[in-house]
């Protein structure tokens, strides 16, 4: 038997397990503080090793074969630990793999799935522009025909691992305005004209790299249009459905989080006077007691963010539709995570105002999955037009 396969241990939650606390646990410290010189590669290399990666990719593919309940439970435990290194994973094993998987070719399939699910490359997803994020179909980048392919020009923005990826799905115009204009590309880093920016200086989530790509006239070859000419919109708008099951499953991780090192602050504190106040809460154990609404308010909400994203993995599993479930899960759990990591940091004070307390480092990554992969905004119309549409 190969040294790796007999390394690698039986169980998915046992994969799980060895990942977050023998590779992200132990570099969240580091990671929350970020660095825009050196990529922290052994993120992807690590999950690639324990076959997390393609957990979203069937077997005969070289993947793991796992359900979109299993990948919840994986984004979970890992932004528990490091919300960084959550994100870049769950780029990677959702919305830069199952597009692949789902639209590719045999020969596309073949020439990029391998290198991906073993983590020896890294993927991203590149829809948003300066100007277009929201409203996605407006893109502006284009493809035009050349004897060989295409060549792609235009700027995309906010992309989350570009600077490292070895792979961008880059949404590109190659017909008229609006969503039926948009196709997909494949397209390799290292093709000329590919040119990304330096990481952007980010309010939270700073270990894991967003910048700007842009694209200088880069030619690809016909063979690396994925799916349709003019079915690129439809490519993303799926990879985000089921991508939001991930988001959704980021921000229960950075909450309970969040929840964990607030009910570690309380535990832990013992029966010593905290001041001279001359008020009813002047003791610890007093101060115990005025955390208990707080502390079960929060963990009413991770639950219940919980519950409402495993309930979208499970329709989404079970080929049932799950836009508006995942809409749902994304909307509740990202704003309840900000709501319970900024609870974390009153309970936790005033330590929490040091910049790298976990409680401020989780407040501070929970803002943005409010933004990506469609703001809170986008979701409560994506649930009224679904309602709708009922
Ligand atoms: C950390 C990070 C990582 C990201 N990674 C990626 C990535 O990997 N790939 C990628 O393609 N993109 C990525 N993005 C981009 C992200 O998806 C967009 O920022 C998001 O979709 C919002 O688009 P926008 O920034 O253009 O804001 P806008 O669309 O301009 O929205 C600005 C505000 O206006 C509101 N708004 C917009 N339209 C309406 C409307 N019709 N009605 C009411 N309110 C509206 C929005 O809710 C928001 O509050 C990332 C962003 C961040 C912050």
């Amino acid at each position: 038997m190969p040294v790796e396969a007999a390394r690698r241990p039986a169980t998915l939650d046992e994969r799980i397990v060895e990942y977050v606390e023998s590779v992200v646990r132990p570099q969240a410290a580091q990671m929350a503080r970020g660095d825009e010189q050196r990529f922290p590669r052994y993120v992807i290399e690590e999950a690639g090793r324990l076959g997390l990666c393609g957990l979203l990719v069937p077997k005969v593919h070289g993947g793991s074969a796992g359900t979109h309940l299993d990948f919840a439970r994986l984004i979970e435990a890992t932004a528990c630990a490091c919300a960084s290194t959550a994100v870049i994973l769950d780029v990677q094993a959702s919305v830069a793999i199952e597009p692949l998987v789902q639209f590719g070719s045999e020969d596309q399939r073949r020439r990029y799935l391998p290198r991906l699910t073993r983590g020896e490359w890294l993927g991203a997803f590149a829809l948003s522009e300066p100007g277009s994020g929201s409203d996605a179909a407006s893109l502006q980048t284009r493809a035009e025909h050349i004897d060989a392919g295409y060549r792609l020009t235009g700027t995309k923005m906010w992309i989350t691992n570009a600077g490292a990826a070895d792979l961008y799905l880059v949404m590109a115009r190659t017909g008229g305005e609006g969503a039926r204009g948009i196709s997909a590309f494949l397209v390799e880093a290292e093709r000329p004209g590919v040119r990304p920016g330096r990481p952007l200086r980010k309010l939270g989530l700073r270990g894991s790299w967003t910048a700007e790509l842009h694209l200088d006239g880069v030619e690809v070859p016909a063979g690396n249009l994925l799916g349709a000419e003019g079915a690129g919109f439809r490519i993303a708008m799926t990879a985000l459905d089921s991508g939001r099951i991930g988001i959704s499953a980021q921000a229960v991780g950075i909450a309970q989080g969040a929840l964990d090192v607030a009910v570690e602050r309380i535990r832990s504190s013992g029966d010593r006077a905290v001041g001279d106040l001359d008020l009813l809460m002047a003791t610890d154990a007093a101060l115990r007691f005025a955390a208990t609404g707080p502390l079960a308010d929060m963990e009413a909400q991770v639950a219940s963010s919980r519950q409402l994203t495993h309930h979208a993995a499970a329709l989404c599993d079970a080929g049932r539709p799950f836009t508006r479930e995942a809409a749902v899960a994304k909307l509740w759990s990202t704003e309840a995570c900000v709501a319970v990591a900024s609870t974390a940091v009153d309970l936790c004070a005033p330590d929490s105002t040091d910049e790298w307390h976990p409680a401020a480092v989780r407040l501070r990554d929970a803002r943005a999955c409010t933004i990506y992969e469609g703001t809170s905004q986008v979701q409560r119309m994506v649930i009224a037009r679904e309602l709708l549409r009922a």
